[in-house]
C-alpha cells in the first residue's frame, strides 16, 4: 500500500493540471500531426467510421492510457488517431489543452504560418506561407 501510494506521488510530479501524463500530451503533440498527414485521403465518411472504431478502443482502455497497463500503446494511438480525425471537422479538436485543425476557423488558437511539415502544406492560409515575398 504504501509502495503504491509512494508510485502515484511520484507519477502525479510529470501529469499537467487536469491529471494527463506529461508523456502523454508530449506524445500527442508528435503523434497527432502525423496521424492528419495519413488521413488526408480519407472521405468524411471514412473518418467517422474509423473514429468510432478508435473511440471505442480509447473508451475500453483509456484507464491503461492514463494509468498504464497492457492496452496503453494501443490506446494511445487510437486516441492520436481519433484526435486527428476529428482535427478534420470544422472547428478542429480540442483535448487536454491543446488544439488541432486542417481548416481555417474563427477563434483558432494556431496561428500556424508554416506547412505541418516541410513540403506539406495544411488548409490554412497559404499566402502566410508562400506570399509577401
Ligand atoms: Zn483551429
Amino acid at each position: 500500500m504504501g509502495r503504491r501510494t509512494a508510485s502515484a506521488r511520484r507519477s502525479s510530479q510529470f501529469r499537467d493540471d487536469d491529471g494527463f501524463p506529461a508523456a502523454l500530451l508530449i506524445g500527442l503533440q508528435a503523434a497527432v500531426p502525423l496521424h492528419i498527414l495519413d488521413s488526408w485521403h480519407l472521405s468524411d465518411e471514412e473518418r467517422q467510421a474509423a473514429a468510432n472504431e478508435h473511440a471505442t478502443v480509447v473508451a475500453c482502455h483509456g484507464d491503461d492510457l492514463i494509468y498504464g497497463g497492457r492496452q496503453c500503446a494501443p490506446s494511445f494511438n487510437a486516441l492520436a488517431r481519433g484526435l486527428a480525425l476529428l482535427a478534420h471537422q470544422p472547428g478542429g479538436v480540442d483535448f487536454a489543452g491543446q488544439h488541432w485543425c486542417t481548416q481555417p476557423h474563427d477563434g483558432c488558437p494556431n496561428k500556424r504560418t508554416r506547412p505541418l511539415l516541410p513540403g506539406i502544406h495544411d488548409r490554412h492560409q497559404p499566402e502566410e506561407v508562400n506570399g509577401g515575398g
